[in-house]
């Protein structure tokens, strides 16, 4: 499952759930009062922003990746992320076995472990010029 981002003017911007969720965020953040416009970025249904209010977004995110707000944040978020000790596989609770007592545990290949799931979630700073671009030629966008 998908995020797909539809610009008035043709462009389109897309990211899986793992990567659109933290980019979403990370605008939400950054621009509390204009993204409010949008009604709401976690879910396909078709909110968006206008033609001026994106460019307006763009210019911002374009002065937070220059200022190095961005990588800061990308940075902190990653070392947070990677500080996080692993949790107990749920599927196997543990044991690295499921199913058939021989099989070896699929989720976690027998180690009883998994990274926590906000792991999963990524952002980089490459995620934030690509969404700018797409902002200042959007035309406005509509999120499916
Ligand atoms: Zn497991």
């Amino acid at each position: 499952m998908g995020m797909d981002v539809y610009g008035k003017s043709g462009a389109y911007f897309r990211r899986n759930v793992w990567g659109w969720h933290p980019l979403a965020d990370l605008v939400c953040r950054l621009a509390p009062e204009l993204t409010a416009k949008c009604k709401d970025w976690s879910t396909n249904e078709g909110y968006g922003l206008g033609a001026r209010d994106s460019k307006k977004l763009a210019q911002i995110l374009r002065a937070k990746l220059a200022d190095g707000t961005i990588a800061d944040f990308v940075a902190r978020r990653d070392a947070r992320l990677t500080a996080m000790p692993d949790e107990t596989c749920r599927y196997c609770n543990g044991t690295g076995r499921r199913g058939d007592p021989d099989a070896t545990c699929n989720a976690c290949d027998g180690a009883g472990k998994q990274r926590p799931s906000a792991t999963w979630y990524r952002l980089s700073v490459a995620d934030a010029e690509e969404f700018a671009s797409f902002l200042e030629s959007c035309g406005g966008f509509q999120i499916c």
